[in-house]
């Protein structure tokens, strides 16, 4: 059996090294491992990478290392300085097992990585757990993002959808690209304008392009233009996700019309007024108290009462099947002349963007397209942004949004490999 120092260095991993343990002491909440020069060492020069047989001098300095069960591991190691002949000038000895940013033992490093990236811990958690800053951890995850960004292959996409999202509320945009099969994030670019899109369809290539067959995106942006022009085979498809939000935001526009500017008296413009997060959960989602609040707008105001009730029945298109299209296309319109009987212009206004858009609407259920997905990744989105990280910069946000909802970072390896 080899003797107990050979042991420590295994463990240590300083086998092949100029390093060898010399003393460990264990206490109650660390372990400290004292490594030292072996006797007759040689010292490679950081910067050219020559090997020197003398030293200037040496110093202790600490690295972290991997956490021994529930006790931090500090180790205390003898670096020597070089007077290197590249150019004569005192240089630091290179350190294979040290991380190039961090006081960190490179193994230490990789396997923070690897933590973050099983995406089960934030940034913050991985701190708390490794007893690390938080500014560290940070780093490490924002570069191994971007190297695994690097390595990754877009997969071959058939349904896409594409999304805007802001940044740092409203100042800046995302573009967002969601493979709609596998269910995930395959692409984030900078801004929210043709060019933004058009960066994922060349990446992409005229091939790959050729084979999307559908495309959900939403309808007031410059990602038509994108699209019409990379690819115009793709048959145009409404997201789910967008008509209800814009359904929602078309209610509420109904509520302010009928309550901030309106004629009634003060006491009916003051309860339509607080009605705003009742209006937007379907019927059969309101509570006790929602449902009263309902009862009383039926009484005061008829037709915020009647909008919210033709509202509800929007719901009931998105349970048409393929094959009644027929059936769809007539609901829709008589959905749109009952619409416009009312005196509300917010409820007008959406029956007129129902009118422009009834076929990509019919496509939804041509397509059998679902707004779970968008549903789902948008609500991810919103984590990351709520999430303390103190996001830094746009560039980190992009690549949050690729590893938590994306197809990024499942395949940790690490960076020499
Ligand atoms: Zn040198």
């Amino acid at each position: 059996m080899a003797g107990a120092d050979v042991i420590l260095n295994r463990l240590c991993n300083l086998q092949g090294t100029n390093f060898e343990v010399t003393d460990c002491q264990v206490m109650e909440d660390e372990i400290v491992w004292k490594i030292q020069h072996k006797q007759d060492a040689v010292y490679t020069c950081s910067r050219c990478g020559v090997e020197n047989y003398t030293c200037h001098d040496t110093k202790w300095i600490t690295l972290w290392d991997v956490p021994f069960g529930k006790k931090n591991c500090k180790w205390l190691v003898k670096r020597a300085r070089i007077l290197c002949s590249c150019s004569m000038n005192v240089y630091v000895e290179k350190l294979s097992f040290r991380s190039h940013q961090h006081k960190l033992t490179q193994r230490f490093v990789d396997y923070v990585e690897q933590v973050l990236c099983s995406k089960m811990f934030t940034v913050a958690d991985v701190a708390r757990l490794f007893d690390l800053d938080y500014g560290t951890i940070y780093k490490i995850d924002h570069v191994v993002l971007r190297r695994l960004i690097h390595e990754l292959q877009i997969p071959d996409p058939i349904n896409i959808a594409v999304d805007e999202k802001s940044f740092k509320k409203g100042h800046s945009y995302v573009t967002i690209v969601t493979d709609c099969d596998l269910k995930k994030v395959i692409w984030v670019s900078e801004g929210n304008k043709k060019l933004s899109l058009d960066q994922f369809f060349q990446i992409l290539g005229a091939e790959r392009c050729a084979k999307i067959q559908t495309v959900s995106k939403d309808l007031h942006t410059p990602y038509a233009a994108s699209c019409a022009e990379f690819i115009p085979q793709a048959i145009e498809v409404a997201d789910p996700f967008h008509v209800v939000k814009k359904l929602n935001e078309a209610m509420d526009e109904c509520r302010k019309e009928l309550s901030v500017g309106s004629v009634l008296p003060v006491g009916k413009r003051k309860i339509i007024f607080r009605l705003n997060w009742v209006l937007r959960y379907k019927q059969k989602n309101q509570s006790e108290k929602n449902m009263a609040s309902l009862a009383e707008l039926a009484k005061i105001n008829e037709p915020l009462y009647f909008a919210y009730l033709h509202k509800e029945a929007f719901y009931d298109f998105f349970n048409f099947k393929p094959t009644e299209v027929k059936q769809a296309e007539s609901f829709l319109i008589q959905w749109i002349v009952e619409a416009f009987k009312s005196k509300l212009k917010a409820l007008q206004a959406f029956a007129e963007y129902i009118k422009r858009n009834t076929k990509i609407l019919l496509n939804i259920i041509l397509t059998e397209r679902s707004s779970a997905i968008s549903e789902g990744i948008n609500r991810k989105i919103q984590v990351i942004k709520s999430m303390a990280y103190g996001y830094r910069n746009l560039n980190y946000f992009m690549l949050k949004i690729m590893q938590r909802c994306g197809v990024l970072g499942s395949m940790w390896k690490p960076a020499n490999l």
